[in-house]
């Protein structure tokens, strides 16, 4: 397949299929800013009414800088990567207080914000200034390894720079933003991971890995990735109508993110007084007042790295033994429980309504 065939044919698919999505033809950088930021690791789907809260909570860059931060959390909730929302709201805040409230303009000072790497700053650049940067990620990975036959680990240095320099070369760059837009969308409806519609694709008669049979194998990565197992037993502690909550700190995923109190281990606990016996459990309940009043289904959460297994155990106690302050928990009531941001599956507990009828 040669560069320019690829391009035209490309674009020739895009006129046919483009995607009606709110941020398309958008030129003002603040929200396709906002809008590439939620679609990282996230499905269009999945963030489209995101984007949409955000762009009504927040119209400009000033309102988001201004913003509370539990508020953008609470918007971001469930979204996961919540990274992201913080690298948000900082960057918002830098945009307001250091650049007058406008946003950089070259590729070079987008690519500076936090939050921001190469992919995203290709995008804005393009999409906003019409600059000529294409952008690389997982469907550009795959449609060019897949239309060129390239073998090359997409996750290795000389993979990437490979990809990088073709990537660069396929770029139309008379009109980079559509040509982005048309790999993204070719990517992410077309030549899917699973099940590519080779069948009706333009690309067919010049598409290396359709005609030497490697559609399968393409793109290659040459690390299969490990996920560590973890295993959490929170404590849903109810005394009256309130329950103790605590803030996750730094270093670990769903950082700033509200949690019941929490057992962690590497492998399942089997031995229920193993889990009473639990120093955090005992810092916080008196051993003569507490009745287990249930214990959940185990909630299975698989992220990038890691594979999560979580178990709620509700009980009911008099009183919260004094000095939990001190180790970082509130008593919260159910009225105030609804204004936190949590982690998605204690979300996803507290909505299971048969859990939560009984505990409040
Ligand atoms: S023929 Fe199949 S593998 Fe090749 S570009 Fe089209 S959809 Fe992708």
């Amino acid at each position: 397949m040669q560069a320019e065939k690829f391009r035209e044919k490309l674009l020739a698919w895009h006129a046919g299929n483009d995607r009606p999505l709110p941020w398309k033809g958008e030129k003002n950088p603040y929200f396709i800013w906002l809008s590439e930021i939620i679609l990282q690791q996230t499905r269009v789907e999945q963030g489209l009414p995101y984007f949409e809260r955000f762009k009504e909570n927040y119209p400009t860059v000033h309102d988001l800088a201004a913003a509370p931060a539990d508020g953008v959390m609470k918007l971001w909730e469930g979204l996961g990567y919540y990274s992201r929302a913080r690298n948000l709201h900082a960057t918002a805040k830098n945009i307001a207080e250091n650049m007058n409230g406008i946003f950089p303009a070259t590729h070079a000072e987008i690519l500076k914000l936090k939050g921001v790497g190469p992919y995203t700053a290709a995008a804005i650049a393009s999409f906003a200034y019409d600059l000529p940067h294409a952008v690389v990620d997982g469907n550009v990975y795959r449609v060019l390894s897949r239309t060129f036959g390239i073998a090359t680990p997409i996750d290795t240095t000389p993979g990437k720079k490979e990809f990088a320099a073709l990537a660069e070369e396929c770029l139309d760059k008379t009109q980079p933003g559509v040509y982005n837009q048309a790999i993204m969308d070719f990517g992410a409806t077309h030549c899917t991971p699973k099940s590519p519609n080779c069948q009706s694709c333009p690309m067919q008669e010049d598409c290396t890995a359709l005609q030497e049979n490697k559609v399968e194998i393409l793109p290659v990565k040459s690390k299969k990735l490990t996920k560590r197992e973890r295993f959490f037993y929170y404590f849903v502690i109810k005394s009256g109508d309130r329950v103790l909550v605590r803030r996750r700190g730094a270093g670990d995923i769903w950082q700033g993110l509200y949690e019941f109190p929490l057992l962690e281990s590497d492998r399942a606990i089997e031995n229920k007084s193993a889990i009473e016996g639990s120093e955090i459990l005992q810092d916080l309940i008196a051993p003569e007042d507490y009745a287990v009043l249930r214990i959940s289904k185990s909630y299975k959460r698989v992220l990038t790295h890691q594979k999560i297994s979580i178990r709620f155990w509700e009980i009911e106690v008099e009183k919260f033994k004094s000095g939990y302050e001190d180790k970082g928990f509130r008593a919260v009531s159910r009225a105030e429980l609804a204004g936190l941001a949590f982690p998605r599956t204690i979300d996803l507990y507290l909505s299971d309504k048969s859990l939560t009828l009984e505990l409040f």
